[in-house]
């Protein structure tokens, strides 16, 4: 940790007189050690502790109401970061919240209302649940997805040993799929994307009837309890902000089902904190997930913030409602320091 620090002290003391005003909003899901991870959305507590401890030598880090009301005001420092959790998983709560507080950093976790407290997994956790663990599974499967027929065959990937499993745990959903399994996960997901949280139950549903498996959820996949959302109304560091009601592709539905979908978030999100929920982040996020109407529906219900999935630093023109973030990897404080140091232009 030492070394690191002396090794970015050098490059944070070289802040230009004159440089561009630039922010960096970091975007996180998990804190976790996930033997399998196909988005990639797990950082293990070990390099977030290690990341923290780099940012703070780094550059200011605000929450992102200050940084939202310095970009309006005019008044973006020339360097600083906000922190951002997208989904709302326990760990955030039960791992990352001690370590933002043992570094005095504020952070926003981003909810998904109807997910708090759930017993289900998100389906996209289902998914691997049913179709990456090892195990058995018929060797067929035909599905129909609203008249749409689906089949896969399984083949010599029916049985799926420890070994395989092992030897596929880095794979991530946009690489080739190393197995009619993973080709199954990729394409399952992309259909399911735009669908209603109802129409992607039914297809769970029809899928655990298919696997014989039970709709149990693993207790490390757990969303946030409304209890433990209570609990962030008083800490001075945590934000909670709105990530709608489903985790739905707005582009996908209707002005008004958009409407519902935000405003229900925000309204449920507040009645369990009793406070106002004031920030907001995009599900899935990219250019073709939202649309112009989401993002005036999200300045008119009253969020003074909006973040995007779209990579780059927010700068004096930056629209607060489409605030850009950065995907942040599981790599250890050295990795990120180098990573911080480019995004700055530090050399
Ligand atoms: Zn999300």
């Amino acid at each position: 940790m030492t070394n690191v620090f002396k090794r970015f002290s050098r490059a944070a003391a070289g802040w230009v007189r004159g440089a561009p005003r630039k922010a960096f909003v970091l975007m996180y899901h998990r804190v976790a050690d996930e033997f399998c991870d196909p988005w990639g959305l797990c950082v293990s507590p070990r390099f977030f502790d290690q990341q923290l401890d780099v940012l703070r030598q780094f550059a200011p880090v605000l929450p992102i109401k200050t940084l939202t009301a310095n970009l309006r005001s005019g008044t973006l420092r020339r360097r600083s970061i906000a922190i951002t959790f997208d989904d709302g998983y326990a760990d955030n709560v039960d791992i990352a919240r001690p370590l933002l507080a043992r570094y005095d950093a504020p952070a926003t976790f981003y909810v998904v209302s109807r997910q708090v407290g759930s017993e289900r997994e998100y389906w996209w956790d289902e998914l691997d649940r049913l179709l990456l663990q090892p195990g058995r599974l018929p060797a067929t499967l035909e599905l129909d997805l609203e008249g749409d027929i689906v089949r896969a065959e399984l083949g010599d990937a029916t049985t799926y040993g420890e070994e395989s499993h092992r030897l596929n745990r880095n794979w991530r959903a946009w690489e080739t799929p190393p197995t009619p399994r993973h080709a199954l996960y990729y394409a399952l997901w992309q259909r399911m994307r735009p669908m209603s949280a109802e129409r992607r139950q039914d297809i769970l549903e029809a899928l655990r009837r298919w696997a014989r498996a039970d709709p149990g959820a693993r207790p490390a996949r757990a969303v946030v309890s409304q209890a433990a959302l209570a609990g962030l109304a008083a800490d001075r560091l945590i934000e909670v902000g709105c990530h709608t009601m489903t985790h739905p592709r707005l582009a996908a539905l209707t002005v008004p089902e958009q409407a519902e979908e935000i405003r229900g978030c925000k309204e449920s999100l507040e009645a369990i904190l009793n406070r106002r929920v004031e920030s907001f982040a995009y599900p899935f996020g990219g250019d073709g997930d939202y649309t112009a109407d989401t993002v005036s529906l999200v300045r008119n219900i009253g969020f003074s913030s909006a973040c995007c999935t779209s990579e780059g630093p927010v700068t004096a023109s930056s629209d607060p409602a489409q605030l850009p973030r950065m995907f942040i990897q599981n790599c250890d404080g050295e990795q990120f320091g180098r990573q911080l140091s480019e995004w700055f232009g530090d050399r």
